[in-house]
């Protein structure tokens, strides 16, 4: 049997620490993911809102182009079920795959035909920039608004306007 110390106590933790989020990334509810469109969707895991990052699973269940999008912050990714690719690169980020998305990137998510389902865990940092082909900006968004996003699906799943509090920080 393996002997473990006694835990560092509570009150060596600093004052005004926030809290630890520890859910299952993928939940058994279907509520909560946040539809973003036909056949996408976004969980979110850590929704910052002092650091100005979202951290969240994007899970996508047809083919076709997901969104052109800048990133004016960086971006890591990492690919749990299926795979995809931007179409301004000759890679194809597949499952288990790490992914590090420059600042200043403008790129098309696409999901190709033979993926039945993707999903991939995201830290975006600041903002996207949604673009259209000429590149103007046609969109955006920041942790804000995915808060709010948040918010009218859960109120209109029944979840309630405060489930999505669990994941601010
Ligand atoms: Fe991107």
């Amino acid at each position: 049997m393996t002997e473990f110390p006694e835990p560092v106590p509570p009150e060596r933790q600093p004052e005004g620490m926030a809290s630890d989020i520890v859910i299952k990334a993928q939940p058994d509810d279907e509520r909560v993911w946040v539809p973003m469109d036909e056949n996408v969707w976004f969980r979110p895991l850590c929704l910052h809102t002092v650091e100005g990052y979202w951290t969240s699973l994007l899970r996508v269940r047809a083919s076709g182009v997901v969104s052109c999008h800048r990133h004016p912050a960086p971006v890591h990714g990492y690919v749990i079920k299926g795979s995809w690719r931007y179409l301004e690169h000759d890679w194809i980020a597949t499952e288990g795959s790490y992914v590090f998305e420059p600042p200043g990137e403008t790129h098309t998510l696409v999901v190709d035909e033979d993926v039945d389902e993707m999903i991939t865990w995201f830290l975006v940092n600041g903002a996207m920039l949604y673009m259209d082909r000429d590149g103007n900006l046609t969109g955006f968004s920041d942790v804000f608004q995915r808060i709010e996003m948040c918010r009218e699906h859960y109120i209109k799943v029944g979840l309630g306007a405060d489930f999505v509090n669990q994941f601010i920080r």
